[in-house]
């Protein structure tokens, strides 16, 4: 098995502190020590941080040709309308545009996501080789209607029997997505928690993202009802008289692994049943959030309560790339009272335990995969820390390794 010894002015394990001039080595595909120090054999990195492998775990790659976000931002239904009409008139094949997605990822230092499909497409790209990043596929499921149920609960079914066979060297697994709310019937919503809970897998679920979704399902008006009834599907039975987002957000809490996506306007009841619920992840997508123009996210008071927040970049029909690094460069600019190492780590383990992965990934821990990514550090003054250094404006990813092996 190839043995390599790498050194670098800083590592961040993520499970620990930093550690300054420092060494990782790696067994073939797994890391097998991490330590302050030398080695008379170690490939010096010079002036770098090496981190673990990023994790975006939130993404729908299949949007990833789009070179801008998509308008309007508001109201939020006509920008659901422009992505609509954007999947509607694309005359091209999604396969190109989840493996150009891909190498976005990549290349910006993700080596693991957790990705919305439409289809088995990513299945099968994810399974190419051991040079794309590992994955959660989501399976989405859409219908608000009652008679798009049975069909949606069949493609739910199906998707499972779809199961690559690499799944397991590659870090493949599969997972359901019934959308949000607003597009999915609530007794679908029901059923595929349930299919996933048979299938013990996880369950992503856009949830409380705008106001109006709560508004929709506490008082059955407001724009989405405007866009069902334009779209020929609203029906004011199919809820119903007391449901709130919270009954969409608890079921999630029968399941070893779920996301709620977004989660921009949980308020104090659900972040108190998160606290209780610690199988189930928020997924902070902060430049998304920013670009709706949403009130302040409470991601801070969810981790100060133990709650697992990770962060995701969202498509690129709401954001400019697909790079998770700039996601957290991005927190670092606008909560610099926050340890770059807090941010680090939503961006790293909080992602693996949000993907159910975390034995696996998102930390230098001896025994789990290589996959990490090179920092560039910008020169400093010697008595900088690495976590001063690390989220800096001219810090950057350059080199990313999967599986023991350099991608770039
Ligand atoms: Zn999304």
């Amino acid at each position: 098995m190839e043995r390599q010894i790498l050194k670098a002015r800083w590592v961040f394990p993520v499970e620990r502190p930093p550690l300054e001039h420092a060494v990782v080595e790696v067994e073939g595909s797994h890391i097998s020590a991490v330590y302050a120090g030398d080695h008379p054999q170690a490939v010096d990195l010079g002036n770098t941080a090496i981190v673990p492998g990023l994790i975006n775990a939130h993404t729908h790659l299949e949007f990833s040709d789009l070179e801008n976000p998509l308008g309007p931002v508001a109201p939020f239904t006509d920008w659901i309308q422009s992505v609509m009409k954007s999947r509607f008139e694309s005359s091209t094949s999604i396969e190109p545009k989840i493996r150009k997605g891909i190498q976005e990822c990549l290349e910006s230092g993700t080596t693991c996501i957790g990705e919305i499909a439409t289809s088995v497409a990513s299945l099968h790209l994810f399974a190419q080789n051991q040079q794309v990043p590992h994955a959660v596929v989501f399976r989405e499921c859409l219908g608000f209607s009652v008679d798009r149920i049975s069909e949606q609960e069949r493609i739910a079914d199906q998707f499972f029997e779809e199961i690559p066979d690499q799944a397991e060297s590659h870090l493949i697994q599969l997972g359901l997505s019934p959308h949000a709310p607003y597009s999915v019937h609530p007794d679908l919503y029901l059923s595929l928690v349930n299919e996933a809970r048979n299938q013990v897998a996880p369950v992503a679920v856009h949830l409380a993202e705008t106001q109006a979704e709560l508004d929709f399902l506490e008082r059955k008006q407001g724009p989405f009802v405007k866009l069902l009834t334009e779209l020929g599907l609203w029906d004011p039975n199919i809820l119903r008289e007391d449901v709130r987002m919270f009954d969409y957000l608890a079921p999630l809490a029968e399941l070893t692994s779920a996301l709620a996506v977004h989660g921009n306007y949980f308020g104090e009841t659900d972040i108190e049943f998160l606290r209780q619920a610690p199988q189930i992840s928020v997924v902070y997508c902060p430049r998304t959030h920013h670009y709706f123009g949403h009130t302040p996210h409470p991601w801070l008071r969810m981790i100060e309560r133990g709650i697992n927040v990770a962060i995701g970049t969202d498509s690129r029909a709401s954001n400019p790339d697909l790079s998770l690094w700039n996601e957290l460069q991005f927190l670092r600019e606008n909560f610099s009272e926050i340890s770059p190492d807090l941010i680090l780590e939503c961006g790293t383990l909080a992602g693996a335990r949000a993907l159910g992965l975390s034995q696996e990934v998102g930390s230098l821990t001896i025994g789990k995969r290589a996959d990490l990514a090179l920092v560039q550090l910008p020169d400093g003054s010697k008595s900088s820390t690495g976590s001063d250094l690390l989220l800096n404006a001219q810090s950057h990813v350059a080199r990313v390794m999967l599986n023991g092996g350099w991608v770039n």
